[in-house]
């Protein structure tokens, strides 16, 4: 069997470096550093092309759920590639995997959630978002209802709708970003705000942001709201309680659809199936992607609630939308084990109400350190901010690049955490044991050590 060549980190790192573009990458910073050469991974752990074990703390890119080195996935992908390994769901064909897969997660998706539309992505699922709720409100001949409002720092992919909702200036200025019809308002980032309002007024005051936004722009031409429950690569933004609950009033006082964008909350995140379950709110529309299958395959959907379906069916016509990659048979066998695993090992449970409180408790003891400010976790969604002072949550300058200082000595001290500026998140494969859990902490505080003594 042909293998990939076998070759030194050294060769690794010069081959990358004369031919591969990273994504999110500044290459004449990776020519400085060179790439850490990730070589293989088992359990919660990856190494590296010296052989160094690394916790890792994000579960690959907030996907790997059930941890690396699972054999049912693998098999699964096996058996599926020799029996079937691509065919389309175009031209009235479709196939076991693709359908079974839609029973298995409109049965774990809220009562009104009955259909499944795929994608190959996350980005890809948000493009399907803004083309598939315009297309619902055309046919409902509302065709002015165009606007889909999200907020400030979303990430809802890289694509040009996915980067268009996601709320980040750097992408928007890379392209001429947004496409029309997308605005953003604040987010509920209460760590960040000035404090003058108690955490329950400030989350009811960000929310009504949105109903400010209806108004202005004029509710006959708002088609949807999007935010991602907790939003995750804007740096683990928990909302105030209060928060969503106003979201679901004002979506359906105006009548406008709600989407929430479930790419990293979605299978058991957050110890609930979907981050709205968490929340308690009631979306139309449920973008999906990443945990689906663990990472171990790409595959992304939409979870298409009733009330939308019911009018892309009923009224028929066809809607000029999809991809190649549409349900594709081997990365739906492997969401289907993968969600068969989540569910025999009660995964779901276990995040709820063990291993979540376990390392919540540890985690939120990070605040006693000198440098943090605040430290948040909610299911195994995690971040503690850096601050230069404890009492004025004070920042360091931005261009002293703490946050990063902090990630680099806690990559080379063995945990992947990320950085978000000065904020500092992990999001750890779900399989995590309690021992694995001590280790994340204590890792995470002597990168705070580290951090600290370099600084000064
Ligand atoms: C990662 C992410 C996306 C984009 O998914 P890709 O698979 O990278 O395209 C969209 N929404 C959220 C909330 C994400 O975290």
């Amino acid at each position: 069997m042909a293998a990939i060549e076998k070759r030194t980190r050294s060769e690794w790192q010069d081959l990358d470096q004369q031919h591969y573009l990273h994504p999110f990458t500044d290459h004449k910073d990776l020519a400085k550093q060179k790439s850490r050469i990730i070589t293989r991974a088992d359990g919660v752990y990856i190494y590296d092309a010296d052989g160094k074990k690394i916790l890792d703390g994000m579960a690959g890119l907030w996907c790997v759920n059930l941890g690396y080195g699972r054999d049912e996935l693998v098999d699964a992908a096996e058996r599926q590639m020799r029996e079937l390994p691509y065919y389309n769901s175009f031209f009235q064909c479709a196939h076991p995997p693709s359908i079974e897969l839609s029973k298995v997660i409109t049965d774990l998706a809220p009562d009104n959630f009955n259909h499944v539309f795929y994608t190959g992505s996350g980005s890809e699922s948000n493009d399907t978002i803004v083309r598939m709720v315009r297309r619902y409100w055309d046919l409902l001949d509302q065709p002015e209802r165009q606007i889909i409002i999200s907020r400030q720092n979303a990430y809802h992919g890289s694509t040009m709708a996915g980067a268009s909702l996601s709320g980040m200036k750097a992408m928007h200025a890379q392209g001429g970003l947004p496409i029309p019809g997308i605005v953003h308002i604040e987010q509920p980032y209460y760590f960040g705000s000035d404090h003058s309002l108690s955490e329950e007024e400030f989350g009811l005051q960000t929310a009504r942001k949105l109903e400010q936004k209806i108004q202005e722009l004029g509710a006959d031409k708002v088609a949807a709201f999007i935010g991602e429950p907790i939003q995750g690569a804007g740096g683990v933004i928990v909302p105030p309680a209060s928060y969503w609950p106003e979201i679901q009033r004002i979506c359906d006082e105006y009548g406008i659809l709600l989407v929430t964008d479930e790419v990293i909350t979605g299978f058991g995140r957050v110890g609930e199936w979907f981050g709205a379950d968490y929340f308690g709110v009631k979306p139309d529309l449920m973008p999906f992607a990443k945990g689906v299958t663990s990472g171990y395959l790409p595959l992304g959907g939409v979870l298409v609630g009733d009330r939308v379906a019911d009018v892309i069916i009923d009224k028929g016509g066809e809607f000029f939308h999809g991809y190649t990659y549409s349900g594709h048979p081997a990365c739906c066998a492997v969401a289907i084990e993968s969600l068969r695993l989540t569910k025999s090992e009660g995964i779901v449970e276990r995040v709820r109400d063990d291993i979540g409180p376990y390392l919540q408790e540890r985690w939120g003891k990070l605040v006693d350190h000198p440098l943090v400010g605040e430290a948040r976790m909610v299911g195994l969604m995690g971040a503690f901010e850096i601050v230069a002072n404890k009492k004025s949550r004070e920042r360091f300058a931005e261009d002293k690049g703490v946050g990063t200082t902090c990630r680099n000595f806690s990559v080379s001290n063995g945990l992947v955490m990320r950085a978000v500026g000065d904020t500092m998140i992990v999001a750890p494969p779900l399989v995590l044991s309690h021992a694995e859990a001590d280790e994340l902490v204590e890792k995470a505080w002597k990168a705070l050590d580290l951090t600290q003594k370099a600084i000064k």
